[in-house]
């Protein structure tokens, strides 16, 4: 039953601590241990007001490693159990890539087949431009020698979806704190008793630390190193930075969303190009000539056709970026005309539609920064006693299933889905293969 304390603080209230949350609750419950009442979720701001209320939203199988393939399909099947309440539209998702993609997608397709996700693999230049034709009249993309449709997810509406989930945790008795900043940890011996805060201390007998971006600050609360051996592929072994910080860059094209739809009039699944064909722009002038990736859909909640391309790392010691004001007011953040300029330009490669379209670009800012991992995937895993740590990597905002993972975990059963992203894999050089893709995330 509920105590007066809560047993479980989880800090954060974006995708993963919600998740938790809601599904530690559940377990809770069927299990006869308590319920959502043993549960308090603190936000130093509010629900969705980190990584998870700006993300683009896009919901993809397409990885090339195949634990984070797995962990997917899963989450998959989390946004597919209420898609009302998730805001989850279930259009698909297409990648389109170049020669120099061509195995490795072919290698996902094959693999998809094995795990039972559904997928189309069409192969060869005509082959692909007919494909894409049949969905976009106007489709002219360059340098496509495979596409690799996936039938299950496509995206979400970022802050819609936290509401729903946090409006399910509530329904299940679990109290969220907003306003309330966590500041460091009371320990007894290597377990966290007390989650010190902004407002007061909250003893604790577990904590979950999903705090986004911002892990960088309660890793170090939790005296984690910031600098930590990485064994690699030859058993060379390299000190690395724990955390690095990226800039992704995103945008909207102010047109009627509507006017991306498919040649049937339905909303078509979210698209993803990579390419080597040389990039130009409306005047023919020279954007890029090395591979180059954009990502895009029409969205009602964005006003228009929302998307991004590869992002960049933020030039700057993890310890000084500064996630706060978080999103594109960071002062790290800096999305440059040049993204503008590639972006649109990249649109009109691909579609007719766009072509001279450029300057409806919106002025409005989009994007944020994300803090990945030595090796670019997510962590989870407990530190000390009792301190469980979902670091995502800013892979996240499609993973709602993780959340569901840790519950379980919490309770003491050992998911196979997530020993892949413990964190002893650095020092004994069990990493993720790594991709051909532009984007570190692929
Ligand atoms: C521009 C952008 C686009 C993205 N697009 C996609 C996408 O299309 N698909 C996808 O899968 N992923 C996407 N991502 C990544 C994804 O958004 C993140 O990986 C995911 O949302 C992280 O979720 P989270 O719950 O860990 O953290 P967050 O959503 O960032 O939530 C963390 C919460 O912790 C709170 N917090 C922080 N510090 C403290 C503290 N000291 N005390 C109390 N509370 C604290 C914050 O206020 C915040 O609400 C995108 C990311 C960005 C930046």
């Amino acid at each position: 039953m509920a105590s007066e304390t809560p047993s479980y603080v989880v800090i954060g209230a974006g995708v993963h601590g919600l998740s938790t949350a809601l599904h530690l609750a559940r377990e809770l419950r069927a299990r006869n241990l308590g319920d959502g009442r043993d549960i308090v979720v603190l936000d130093k701001t509010d629900v969705a007001a980190g990584a998870s209320g700006i993300a683009c939203g896009v919901i993809r199988n397409n990885y090339f490693q195949p634990a984070m393939r797995e962990l997917m399909e899963h989450s998959v099947s989390v946004w597919e159990s209420d898609p009302k309440a998730f805001s989850y539209h279930s259009v698909g998702y297409i990648q389109a890539a170049p020669e120099v993609m061509h195995e490795g997608v072919a290698k996902i397709y094959e693999e998809q087949q094995q795990i039972g996700y559904p997928s189309i693999l069409v192969e060869g230049t005509e082959d692909c431009s007919a494909y894409m034709r049949d969905i976009f009249f106007d489709w002219q993309a360059q340098g496509i020698t495979c596409v690799l449709h996936e039938q299950r997810g496509g995206y979400a509406n970022n802050v819609a979806s936290m509401s729903g989930l946090a409006a399910k945790a509530r329904a299940e008795g679990v109290e969220i704190r907003a306003g309330v900043t966590v500041t460091g940890f009371q320990m007894q011996g290597s377990s966290v008793s007390a989650v010190e805060t902004s407002q007061g201390t909250v003893p604790c007998d577990q904590v979950v630390v999903a705090v986004g971006p911002w892990v960088r600050d309660l890793w170090a609360m939790l005296d984690l190193p910031d600098r930590i051996p990485v064994k690699g592929g030859e058993g060379q072994v390299q000190e690395k930075d724990m955390w690095t910080y990226w800039s992704l860059q995103e945008g909207t094209l102010e047109v009627d969303p509507g006017s991306l739809m498919d040649n049937r009039g339905d909303m078509p699944p979210v698209i993803h190009v990579d390419t080597d064909a040389p990039l130009h722009d409306d005047e023919g002038s020279l954007v890029t000539e090395q591979l180059w990736g954009i990502y895009y859909k029409p969205d009602f909640n964005f006003g228009g056709v929302q998307g991004g391309t590869t992002p960049y790392v933020v030039e700057r010691p993890a310890a000084e970026v500064a996630v706060d004001p978080y999103g594109p007011a960071s002062p790290d953040f800096v999305v440059g005309k040049e993204f503008a300029h590639m972006w649109t330009a990249a649109l009109a490669h691909c579609h007719k539609r766009f072509v001279g379209k450029g300057h409806l670009f919106s002025k409005e800012p989009s994007g944020g920064i994300g803090c990945f991992t030595p090796d670019s995937f997510p962590v989870f895993d407990v530190f000390g006693d009792n301190a469980y740590v979902i670091a995502d990597s800013n892979h996240g905002y499609k993973m709602i299933g993780v959340g569901a993972l840790v519950a379980k975990e919490l309770l003491g059963e050992q998911q196979s889905l997530l020993e892949p992203f413990r964190f002893a894999r650095y020092e004994v050089g069990r990493l993720h293969p790594t991709s051909t893709s532009p984007f570190p995330w692929s």
